[in-house]
């Protein structure tokens, strides 16, 4: 069958939900809370995924009033519009359209699926639809924004299919704090596991954020040098 691919030693994937240059980054129009705090532990998470052979998909969020600027034009502005660390070498990205056509043996050529979304919620999306639906892995290990609409969307949408999920709590971005914390709660509740970064990626001294401009990511990259 086309997705019984993950054969991944641990069967683990990771769902990177809108990482983002608009939403995690400072300069952003949408900038989340703390985000220089949950951009490193998306670098992390990231890094830990490269090193460990761990299949990435990854959602890339395209707003209405966007339509048809550069970022809903086709695959390359897909890619462009994450943030660069949050990006594998061996990555494929689809545009956005209601076809569920998926290449054979997708996440054994690729590292890294990139699939963009129209809606909040993934499982609108046909593609992604059939993607996460037919995967199998034993764990999807979540991260990204916003903790209270599309991660939230991703969580239960994944446990109504009775899927593990795990969502990594520092790695996740909230426009509101109350919110998120509700959200995070009600995945709790339905069955999803909380838990930090280090958990899965262990710990290091990596705070550097190393892709926004602002002062506070500043501050910490000229304490580090
Ligand atoms: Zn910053």
């Amino acid at each position: 069958m086309l997705l019984q691919l993950i054969r991944a030693r641990r069967r683990q994937v990771l769902v990177d939900i809108n990482t983002q240059r608009d939403v995690l980054l400072a300069a952003g129009s949408d900038c989340v809370r703390n985000h220089r705090r949950v951009l490193a532990h998306i670098r992390r998470m990231m890094a830990w995924a490269r090193s460990n052979d761990i299949p990435v998909i990854s959602t890339c969020e395209l707003p209405a009033a966007k339509e048809g600027s550069a970022l809903t034009n086709g695959k390359n502005g897909l890619a462009h519009s994450k943030i660069g660390y949050t990006l594998l070498d061996n990555h494929i990205s689809f545009s956005p359209d209601n076809n569920t056509d998926l290449p054979r043996d997708l996440l054994r050529r690729y590292r890294q699926v990139i699939l963009p979304k129209r809606c909040p919620d993934p499982f609108d999306e046909p593609r992604i639809d059939r993607l996460l639906s037919e995967v199998r892995a034993g764990e999807f290990i979540l991260m990204g924004t916003m903790t209270e609409e599309a991660v939230s969307a991703m969580a239960l949408g994944l446990l109504q299919r009775h899927k593990n999920v795990k969502i990594i709590v520092d790695a996740v971005g909230a426009r509101d704090h109350n919110d998120a914390k509700m959200a995070l709660r009600k995945m709790e509740a339905k069955g999803a596991k909380l838990l930090e970064s280090k958990k899965i990626a262990g710990t290091s001294h990596l705070r550097i954020v190393g892709a926004c401009e602002c002062d506070s990511c500043r501050r910490v990259m000229a304490k580090q040098n």
